[in-house]
């Protein structure tokens, strides 16, 4: 897989790929990165990427032809199975839209910042928006690094052990069931004896009833048919 970043502050992503899963994910030849600076692609000497809104109104909006440029120029190199724009208003972010993604083989996300994009870079260009929650971050980078790590942990090869994911939360609509390690007793709390007695078939009975409790009593929505 290849995932493309466009944005005006690379900066601000470079450490967070370079780190734990997703360098190893890297170093493995599983992913590709590529962070571009939309900046490299101004029309101008003076580098600027954004003006002020037509109609008036606070904040700034990035101009369309140096997004168009980087993306163009991107396009002659490969073909995009999506173009996402982070964006409050998109599509909420959930494992299903997750897991669908990481099927893909090359991605392309779009990072606004101040008031976001020209419109027009939406129609044109935007094949998916993606929004990772209900709140309004100050640029789309944070949700770029989401949106990649949840997908990149999916990727076949990626995590030592494929079927952890498989365990985690979302998946089956279900929360994960709570985890112990070493020591069995910190300061007299005790790990469930269960999960030593080395009986895998009542092991994974006891993990999928707290599973399900857990889903109940702090998610149910999620077990709505
Ligand atoms: N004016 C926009 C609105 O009200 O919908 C908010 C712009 S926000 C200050 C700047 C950029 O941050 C957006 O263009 C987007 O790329 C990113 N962003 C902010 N919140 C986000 C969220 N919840 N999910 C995804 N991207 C977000």
């Amino acid at each position: 897989m290849r995932i493309d970043i466009l944005t005006c502050v690379p900066n601000l992503l470079d450490s967070f790929f370079a780190h734990s899963i997703l360098k190893r994910a890297q170093q493995g030849g599983f992913v590709e990165v590529m962070v571009h600076d939309i900046r490299d692609y101004s029309v101008n000497k003076h580098r600027t990427i954004d003006d002020y809104a037509f109609g008036g109104g606070a904040g700034m909006v990035l101009q369309i032809e140096p997004i168009a440029r980087c993306i163009r120029g991107l396009q002659k190199e490969r073909d995009y199975d999506e173009i996402i724009y982070l964006t409050p208003d998109g599509e909420l972010m959930q494992q299903h839209m997750v897991n669908q993604l990481s099927l893909k083989g090359n991605i392309m996300m779009l990072c606004g910042h101040y008031k976001g994009v020209d419109q027009r870079v939406r129609d044109l260009f935007i094949t998916k928006e993606v929004s990772i929650g209900d709140y309004v971050l100050s640029g789309g980078e944070l949700a770029a690094a989401v949106l990649s790590d949840a997908i990149i942990r999916l990727l076949p090869g990626v995590l030592n052990d494929e079927t952890s994911a498989l365990t985690d939360s979302f998946q089956d609509n279900l929360l994960a069931p709570p985890v112990y390690t070493r020591p069995a007793d910190f300061e007299g709390h005790i790990v469930p004896e269960i999960l030593m007695s080395g009986h895998e078939a009542r092991i994974e009975e006891w993990r999928y009833e707290q599973s399900i409790e857990r889903t109940k009593q702090r998610r149910p929505d999620l077990l709505k048919p």
